[in-house]
């Protein structure tokens, strides 16, 4: 018998009907349900423009599914407390379920919720987020935490690992009486209008929890096999592509953990389980440095000499710097609203060590522009490109943006696809086409912003300023 007459479940980015703890509970705890999702107009970092968008496709997208169950999701927008208040005075439920996140603006709001329900006598009840293991169960022996990924990623696969809880076959019906105060989607202003830049973003990409399902599934039956040795190649579809689909909690890391596994222990499922736990690293580091998105996890790096360049970083950004394989990547990006992992490393590497920009300029820029945004792999990723951050790359490595391309475009099929004007160069110059002859120069195709070899010299002597305590 539920204990419930009317309970809230409170939707953020979990809109899914597949391994969903936090709704198995609502639903078999309630007579009747009322789904509710709030845009949290009191986060001190709203979402960038790419992941508003991507929030758009995702509410509709649940909203469609949620049809066939006769439910509806109901949206608000302004300050999560106050509003679940006056729903609940408003509706008389008497529980709040949610699945737990693990930001900080997030995790300190759902603490401080969840104790003023209690205090006012309703059940608030929270479940495992989109996590493999939470945060403040994966510790060292001594109770503090790890700071380097290899142990970090053996003690939480040593934990009991969290079978995806199982899919929803039906919900509870909806209040009889619909709350008064809900908006309509279009109300939310998630969609860019003018202008409207999504037209990369609607091509690339389709929200929601059906077209991530499917996605685990071509990848598990496809990529998966060669994963460890094609990941790191741009031009193809060689890794999951399932990044936004896990920051917006449309597919959990369980599902993409079970589904992987369940084809055996090759070294290519090791390989992109070693990524699910790279993320909960990034996860976990946030969680126990709530600053990471602002300051340098090492503290050695704060009297670093940066420069603030601003024709640089535009160059940068637009994707005109004259290294065919960092401005593909920027240009994926601005496209697509992603850029490939190894294109990351090489974009951010530019960033900072070419151009000596501090890395907050290059995750402010990723924070709008992807799909799959996330304060914790964001800012983790950025750090650790830049030396700064945990179990860093170390400073002294620079990737040189010739050998980078030639190595993992080695045909320039990816540079020729984001940077048309390097269409008829051939492989020999496609990665340094200053280097051709000023007749096969590509025409409208900027030549490099920086020397490599005066940059890298540059970054070592500014690294030198701050070595004694980075070391
Ligand atoms: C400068 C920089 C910024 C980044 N910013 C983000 C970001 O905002 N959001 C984001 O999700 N990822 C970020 N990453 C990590 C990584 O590039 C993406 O997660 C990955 O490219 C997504 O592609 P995929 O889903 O095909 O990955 P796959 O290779 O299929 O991996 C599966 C999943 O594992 C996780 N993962 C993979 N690589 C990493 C990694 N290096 N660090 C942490 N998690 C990883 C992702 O959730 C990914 O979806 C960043 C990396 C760099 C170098």
């Amino acid at each position: 018998m539920p204990h419930h007459a009317l309970s809230i479940y409170w939707f953020d980015r979990d809109m899914r009907l597949a391994d969903n703890p936090a709704l198995v509970a609502a639903a078999a705890n309630s007579e009747r349900l009322l789904l509710v999702h709030i845009l949290d107009t009191a986060d001190p970092r709203p979402e960038g423009g790419a992941a508003k968008w991507w929030r758009h496709g995702s509410i509709a997208a649940f909203q469609e599914s949620l049809t066939p169950f006769g439910q509806t999701l109901y949206l608000f927008q302004g300050e999560p407390e106050a509003i679940l208040k006056q729903l609940l005075t408003e509706t008389g439920a008497t529980a709040v379920y949610w699945n737990r996140r693990y930001e900080p603006h997030t995790r300190t709001r759902d603490t401080a919720i969840k104790a003023a329900l209690k205090a006012a006598g309703i059940h608030a009840e929270s479940h495992i987020g989109d996590v493999l293991q939470e945060p403040h169960t994966v510790n060292k022996a001594d109770g503090t935490p790890l700071k380097v990924f290899t142990p970090f990623s053996k003690a939480a696969d040593a934990l009991p690992f969290h079978a995806p809880a199982p899919r929803i076959m039906a919900l509870p019906p909806q209040p009889v009486q619909k709350p008064t105060t809900a908006l309509p989607l279009a109300a939310l202003g998630l969609l860019p209008t003018k202008p409207d830049w999504a037209g990369g973003l609607r091509e690339s990409w389709m929200p929601g929890e059906h077209a991530a399902a499917q996605r685990l599934k071509d990848f598990i039956g496809g990529a998966l096999s060669g994963y460890a040795e094609k990941r790191n190649l741009p031009y193809y579809t060689s890794t999951s592509r399932l990044s936004p689909y896990l920051h917006f909690g449309e597919i959990t890391p369980r599902l993409a953990y079970q589904a992987a596994r369940a084809t055996g222990d090759s070294y290519d499922v090791q390989r992109f389980i070693a990524e699910l736990y790279w993320r909960e690293f990034s996860i976990y580091l946030l969680w126990h440095f709530p600053a990471l998105p602002v300051q340098n996890w090492r503290a050695s790096f704060d009297a670093f000499p940066w420069r603030e360049d601003a024709a640089a970083l535009k160059a940068w950004q637009r994707g005109q710097t004259g290294y065919p394989i960092v401005d593909a990547g920027m240009r994926e990006l601005w496209h697509t609203g992603w850029m490939h992992n190894r294109v990351r490393m090489i974009v951010a590497s530019f960033l900072v060590k070419h151009l000596l920009i501090p890395w907050q300029r290059g995750e402010e820029w990723f924070w709008d522009t992807l799909v799959d945004a996330d304060a914790a792999n964001n800012a983790a990723s950025w750090q650790w490109v830049a030396g700064c951050g945990a179990d860093a790359a170390p400073y002294f490595r620079i990737f040189n943006p010739v050998t980078q391309g030639e190595k993992f475009d080695p045909e320039g099929r990816y540079v020729k696809q984001w940077c048309p004007e390097l269409k008829d160069v051939s492989q020999q110059f496609v990665h340094q086409p200053w280097e051709a002859g000023a007749l096969l120069r590509p025409k409208g195709y900027p030549a490099p912003i920086v020397d490599h070899s005066h940059a890298r010299n540059r970054a070592l002597e500014a690294f030198e300023k701050i070595k004694k305590e980075a070391v």
